[in-house]
């Protein structure tokens, strides 16, 4: 099908990238002339702009990185939405707020267009080797003219229910991993500070119930000390500034995730944004003193 991507980073490139591997065609518009040139030597098309690309395509993607990214690109000057092909369908795939995803859905509608919210887990790797979880909000009938798109890039596609029920699920998602992150940290250094080789605890504990895919390629990366993004920490404390959000105006109690929030917030702080979210060990580190 006739596929518009736009958002070529750490997840959208390799993502557009499976979509031309599938056959599919495909054209790209990044802000950054230099983001567009993978993308452009594999065989896509270059796009002017959004609404060139909205003019064309049946589907249009976006991963970009908060709700007023895809605003912009969506809905903005020369957005997808200025002369939207008849029938055309946006997913957003980016992780942004339920409530942002609903009224930017309700917005396209009345251009005349039906938007997915499909936000994805599964890191870099999920989004390379196209194994990534896509979890959908919006119309059966956009899902179901999604859905070739999606199944080239990931492998558990689920459509949870109406607009913004995709990103619910992501943000239960961060939730999980936030916590798992943290988890995974702590017992790292707290192994360390303890005097005994973390590397050792790791191998013990797979074999056991703390068993998760946190601490077998999260926590190997910890062991190796390599921080390089992967999963920026400021975009962590994005996505968990979006779960205590919801929570706030939902009245509901999220303790754990209100203190992981936390820490992601101190690593923004530190200085450590732009290192992989897995670097909250060093944080942990730099608190315990040692
Ligand atoms: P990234 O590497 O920073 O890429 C984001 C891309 O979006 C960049 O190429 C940037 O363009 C483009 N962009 C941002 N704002 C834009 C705007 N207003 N107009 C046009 N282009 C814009 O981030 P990422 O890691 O790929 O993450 C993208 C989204 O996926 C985020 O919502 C993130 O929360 C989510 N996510 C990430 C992961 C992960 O492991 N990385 C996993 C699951 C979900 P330029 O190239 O021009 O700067």
């Amino acid at each position: 099908m006739k596929i518009g991507f736009i958002g070529l980073g750490i997840m959208g490139r390799p993502m557009a990238l499976n979509l031309l591997e599938a056959g599919h065609e495909l054209k790209v518009w990044a802000r950054r002339p230099e983001s567009m040139a993978p993308l452009l030597a594999a065989g896509a098309a270059p796009g002017e702009n959004p609404a060139d690309l909205g003019s064309w395509a049946e589907l249009v993607i976006s991963m970009v990185a908060d709700a007023p990214d895809v605003r912009q690109v969506m809905l903005g000057e020369q957005g997808l939405a200025c002369r939207p092909r008849s029938g055309l369908v946006a997913a957003d795939m980016s992780t942004i707020a339920p409530v942002a995803a609903r009224a930017i859905g309700g917005d396209l509608a009345a251009a005349g267009i039906d938007f997915l919210d499909a936000p994805v887990s599964g890191g870099e790797a999920g989004a390379i080797a196209a194994t990534l979880a896509i979890m959908v909000g919006g119309s059966q009938a956009a899902f179901d003219r999604a859905l070739p798109a999606f199944a080239a890039m990931g492998k558990n596609i689920v459509h949870v229910g109406a607009s913004g029920a995709g990103q619910v699920a992501k943000a239960a998602n961060q939730v999980v991993t936030g916590m798992g992150v943290l988890a995974v940290a702590e017992a790292f250094n707290f192994a360390r500070q303890s005097g005994v080789d973390p590397a050792r605890v790791r191998e013990a504990l797979l074999g056991g119930f703390a068993h998760s895919k946190i601490l077998e390629n999260h926590g190997q990366r910890m062991l190796e000390r390599n921080f390089k993004p992967g999963f920026k920490a400021w975009m962590h404390q994005k996505d968990m500034n979006i779960v205590m959000a919801t929570a706030f105006e939902l009245g509901v109690m999220l303790p754990g995730a209100a203190a992981t929030a936390q820490l992601f917030n101190a690593m923004v702080g530190q200085g450590l944004a732009e290192k992989d979210s897995i670097a909250l060990l060093e944080l942990l580190e730099q608190l315990s003193g040692r």
